[in-house]
């Protein structure tokens, strides 16, 4: 094979703020698979938070990437060459492919994707990893019944755009908070949710109450920090935290607490942080109805796409401060 294999790697790992220079592109050979093993040809990459974490050497649930190794994430692909029985060339694919043009795999963790009409970059958000962990945080956790209130922050990314959208099939009221008129007009308009509280315009006090007048029962948390603090002073007894990240964090040298932490004891709150990967026995069913839903226009999703794994690192930087709506991709093919 004449190509040459581009991949993105970690030259070093930052402190505050990711910038571009923490990453460095490399050129390699096509690697060739061996037995059991097959090349896939990454057509889209998935750009997510949590890769964040993966470049810093801090305490965390998983091991952080090497520095000079290749960028994770999970990608969607076609099979070029195959020497493993259960996949050929021309199978779709969905596996931790990384930060790369091609990738070779041992089929581990890899799904093949049927692609019932729905585009393959979709498979890498709102039926995938994000979409799941909407799915099992929202349902499993938040345990929502009908007629109740159910706020989500980064309302209009990739996990809180599903979020809202199953609150709304449960029966209950979604309330989205999100950066900016534009990202809450979608989420409204578009996602389908009963409002959306600008917390960029400087009065998300009053607005979330008036976005919320019976309070708040269960309060999907992607983002911690003030936007938490803010919804804490609201929830309603017994309610339910799926505590899912705390993007407002991830880029600060030194963590913040919460001011109004007490409110769990006074309102007998149930938060529970969860780790999707934790939870692979549930996703088989969270993501046939994901799909099913996404088919029959349930479920609506938005993305944006980079184009060109160059571009790979400015779209996560983009991402990781708002840029994004919806989920990001970057186009590889
Ligand atoms: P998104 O698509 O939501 O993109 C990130 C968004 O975060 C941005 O668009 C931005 O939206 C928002 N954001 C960035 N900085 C801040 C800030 N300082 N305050 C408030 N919002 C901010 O990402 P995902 O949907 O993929 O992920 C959402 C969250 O879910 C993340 O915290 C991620 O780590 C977590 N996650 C956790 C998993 C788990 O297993 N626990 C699995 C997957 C994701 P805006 O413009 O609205 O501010």
């Amino acid at each position: 094979m004449t190509e040459r294999n581009l991949q993105i790697v970690l030259a070093r790992r930052p402190t505050a703020a990711v910038t571009e220079e923490d990453f460095r592109i490399v050129e390699a050979p096509v690697p060739e698979p061996g037995e059991s093993q097959f090349l896939v040809r990454n057509l889209y990459l998935s750009l997510d938070p949590y890769m964040r974490g993966r470049m810093s050497d801090a305490k965390s649930y998983a091991k952080p990437v090497e520095l000079g190794g290749v960028m994770v994430g999970a990608a969607v692909g076609e099979v070029l060459a195959s020497r493993h029985a259960k996949f050929k060339p021309g199978d779709k694919v969905e596996g931790a492919f990384g930060w790369q043009l091609y990738a070779l795999s041992d089929g581990k963790g890899v799904r093949k994707i049927a692609g019932r009409g729905v585009p393959l970059s979709a498979y890498l958000g709102v039926i995938g990893m994000p979409g799941v962990t909407a799915y099992i945080g929202l349902l499993d956790i938040g345990q929502p019944k009908p007629g109740e209130t159910v706020v989500v922050s980064a309302a209009s990314g990739a996990v809180g755009g599903v979020v809202g959208q199953l609150a709304k099939i449960k029966g209950c009221r979604a309330v989205g908070i999100a950066g900016g008129p534009q990202k809450c007009r979608i989420v409204v308009e578009e996602l389908g949710f009963d409002a959306c509280v600008d917390y960029k315009a400087g009065r998300l006090a009053a607005d979330l109450e008036g976005a919320v007048p019976k309070g708040v029962d269960v309060y999907f948390d992607n983002v911690s920090g003030e936007i938490a603090d803010e919804v804490l002073r609201r929830m309603n007894p017994f309610s339910r935290i799926p505590f899912c990240g705390s993007i407002s964090e991830y880029q600060r040298p030194e963590p913040r607490g919460l001011r109004n932490i007490r409110s769990l004891l006074v309102n007998r709150i149930k938060l529970q942080g969860f780790i999707v990967w934790d939870h692979l026995n549930g996703w088989p069913a969270a993501l046939a109805d994901l799909e099913r839903w996404v088919a029959e226009g349930r479920i609506k999703y938005r993305e944006t796409i980079a184009e060109g794994l160059r571009n790979a690192p400015a779209a996560f930087i983009g991402m990781l401060s708002g840029k994004n709506v919806g989920k990001q991709v970057v186009k590889l093919a």
